[in-house]
């Protein structure tokens, strides 16, 4: 194997990484690093040349993301070890062969220890994302990685994006389009890995739309960021009595309606709007709101923006309430923490004006492991809210 190119600590740099913290900034790097390329993979010395990690380098303020946090430098080993821990850790979750949920998250990015690759299985097709060019450098071995560990019936489709594609996945991609039918906790929903959103949907709200059934029963109930149907279609199932999901992308709303056909064999209300306008201008008030908005703070920056979103839109649902009604109200964005969501919620429904009860804290599932190292791993968090 080639040398691996390596870069030095400062004096006194080296804690967050004891602490099993996968980044490592540009500060505390003490080398001269203009010779390496983005994705190059590095060996991390502490100032004494003891070896403490192994690593991708990129030119910014995440220097590194870290692969091992040891000397380890058999790449190959290191990834079929996390991959072959991370598939039995979904063993254990009754994931895998289960005929009910036939799709889950194998690789959660760091909460798998692999910063920067998701990978979704759908049936027998994994959608691998890699976030990073020393990620993507390494598709090939993950492809050979995962035909070993499922068999050689596996097609992998590659849905990489703002990665340079330099490696060439083509000998692995064995069909990249199974028409097979995917199931969550028993219901069939239509994919498209291939132009729907991240890996084709939203794994992550599994466990949270089972959590809406218990409040739906003959309730009329409004979907808003419904996607592909998911929270709408087991409010359908668990007996509501008026359904309508809201989302500003038609090709969502198509699947939508056909996820409908396909469960129930019954048409679906389906509205492309922006569903901040639809629930200000909404002329009647409902039982039961889900509201379920894509990131509004991407980066740490936008996080004061995000606030003022995520509470205007709450402000409204939560007016749009019936007495004694339900709020399901969520926030995928990393950097608005549990506490902040929280109070932010609390801040709307002061100026609603209405008295409401937290009676449900929500998460995110089994199959996204936050890490407890690096605690940004942790980013779905979710309120069931009771509005009197
Ligand atoms: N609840 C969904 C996931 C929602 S993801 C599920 O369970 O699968 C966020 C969704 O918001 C996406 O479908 C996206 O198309 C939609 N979206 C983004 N901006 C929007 C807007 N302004 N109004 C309505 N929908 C929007």
């Amino acid at each position: 194997m080639a040398q691996i190119p390596s870069v030095k600590l400062k004096k006194n740099r080296a804690s967050s990484l004891y602490r099993k913290h996968p980044w490592i900034f540009s500060g505390a790097i003490y080398s001269e690093v203009s010779t390496l390329k983005n994705g190059d993979l590095v060996q991390v010395l502490e100032e004494n040349n003891e070896a403490l990690a192994i690593g991708h380098f990129f030119h910014g303020s995440i220097a590194v993301r870290v692969l091992e946090f040891s000397d380890e430098t058999d790449v190959f080993e290191i990834f079929n070890r996390k991959i072959r821990a991370a598939f039995a850790l979904r063993q254990q979750l009754e994931l895998v062969n289960n005929p009910k949920t036939n799709m889950y998250r194998l690789i959660h990015g760091e909460g798998d220890g692999l910063s920067g690759l998701i990978i979704d299985i759908y049936g027998s097709t994994a959608v691998i994302q890699c976030h990073s060019v020393g990620m993507y450098a390494h598709i090939q071995d993950i492809a050979k990685i995962l035909v070993e560990i499922y068999g050689d019936s596996l097609a992998i489709f590659d849905k990489s994006e703002d990665v340079t594609k330099e490696a060439n996945l083509k000998s692995y991609i064995v069909g990249a389009k199974k028409d097979e039918p995917l199931y969550e906790n028993g219901l069939q929903f239509l994919i498209d890995w291939e132009e729907g959103q991240k890996t084709g949907f939203f794994i992550d709200q599994r466990n949270n739309r089972k959590a809406l059934q218990k409040y739906v029963k003959d309730k009329n109930v409004i979907n808003l960021f419904s996607y592909s149907g998911g929270f709408s279609m087991y409010a359908q199932e668990a007996g509501a009595s008026q359904v309508i999901s809201v989302d500003a992308s038609r090709a969502a709303n198509e699947i939508c309606v056909k996820n409908f056909e396909l469960n129930f064999g019954a048409p679906h209300e389906a509205i492309t709007a922006d569903a901040v306008e639809y629930l200000k201008s909404m002329s009647h008030n409902f039982d039961v709101i889900v509201l379920d908005p894509p990131a509004f703070a991407k980066h740490l920056s936008a996080k004061h923006k995000a606030i003022q979103g995520y509470k205007k839109i709450n402000l409204q649902a939560i007016k749009h309430i019936k007495p004694n009604g339900i709020l399901l109200t969520f926030s995928c964005s990393q950097v608005i923490d549990a506490q902040t969501f929280k109070d932010t919620i609390t801040a709307a429904g002061i100026e609603a004006g209405r008295n409401v009860r937290i009676i449900e804290q929500l998460s995110q599932p089994e199959d996204h492991p936050i890490n407890l190292f690096h605690p940004e791993s942790s980013y779905l968090k979710g309120l069931v809210l009771f509005v009197e």
